[in-house]
């Protein structure tokens, strides 16, 4: 069991007999707090922004399942239970006729300690050659677990052409341990305000909340068929079916995350899954869904050499 999820249990035991208030306040709560102002997602203007950019679309989105690990429910949806609920860290490969574009990256096994993860060396290995490949490279945030692979890469100068990392991801890396390797001092980041066109049929979406950071991305692919990765916002489908979010526990005293901005955020997508159902929502460590995704066609297993 990793150091901080013992931690996390001596403290919930210690709630536990200081009342059930404590408990429910800190662990049992994945309600929306009262009066949030709306996050704003205007669908129509994501759909359009993805058309402006000319060319063929992705014709094959992959994912890496890179490390596996495991959490209790109730720590990706407060008042959940304690089955223990199989994650995983991923990357994703867009591949367009022009681009070949990485999401996310994962993390080293010397990263992955704290959580537990064991790292797929096979996986690994294809996302180490495939982010040498890539055209573009975004990350949906500034966390060890998805941006570890790109800050660990062996020729961090040669990665630095093609990675896109925005302003505040760029900024708020210190925050979180995390600096970008001597050779991309110089390095400058892309800054945006709501959306931007990164390739045909590819959208960045400014989400701040869980991260400074925190971007979604949007991918229309050839066929038509829409994805929306998500990140972080949810860690598994249920944060977007049901509209809660992480315990206080996790959100405020270990993530450190704009809670309230999180929940606006999950509201919004909660609205949207239940109104566009073919809106296929990438949630950011959730294997059920994930394989879900893969059994359907909607994204192949595995990266393209
Ligand atoms: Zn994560």
């Amino acid at each position: 069991m990793p150091r901080w999820l013992r931690i996390t249990l001596i403290v919930v035991a210690l709630l536990l007999v200081a009342g059930g208030g404590g408990y429910y306040w800190y662990i049992g709560d994945g309600n929306p707090p009262g009066n949030l102002p709306a996050f704003a997602l205007d669908m129509a203007a994501v759909r359009a922004k993805a058309e402006e950019l000319p060319g063929g679309k992705a014709s094959d989105v992959r994912a890496e399942t890179v490390a596996r690990f495991a959490f209790p429910a109730v720590a990706s949806v407060a008042g959940d239970g304690w089955d223990s609920t199989p994650m995983a860290a991923f990357s994703y490969q867009l591949i367009l006729p022009t681009d070949t574009i990485i999401i996310d990256s994962a993390l080293t096994a010397a990263q992955g300690a704290s959580l537990g993860a064991k790292i797929d060396d096979d996986a690994y290995a294809r996302m180490d050659m495939a982010l040498a490949a890539a055209t573009q490279i975004v990350v949906t945030h500034e966390h060890s677990d998805h941006i570890g692979g790109i800050l660990a890469f062996g020729d961090p100068a040669g990665l630095g052409k093609g990675l896109r990392l925005n302003k505040e991801q760029a900024e708020s890396l210190p925050r979180y341990g995390l600096a970008l390797p001597e050779a991309l001092k110089d390095y400058s980041p892309i800054d945006y305000d709501d959306m931007l066109a990164i390739a045909p049929g590819v959208v960045l979406i400014r989400a701040p909340g869980h991260t400074p950071g925190s971007q979604m991305v949007f991918v229309k692919r050839e066929d038509g068929r829409e994805l929306l990765f998500i990140g972080d916002i949810g860690w598994t489908l249920r944060n977007v079916e049901t509209g809660k979010g992480r315990p206080r526990l996790l959100a405020q005293f270990m993530l450190n995350e704009d809670r309230d901005a999180v929940f606006a955020e999950l509201a919004t997508l909660k609205a949207l899954h239940a109104a566009e159902p073919d809106l296929l929502i990438v949630p950011g460590h959730d294997v059920a869904a994930i394989d879900a995704l893969v059994a359907s066609g909607a994204m192949a297993a595995q990266f393209r050499p």
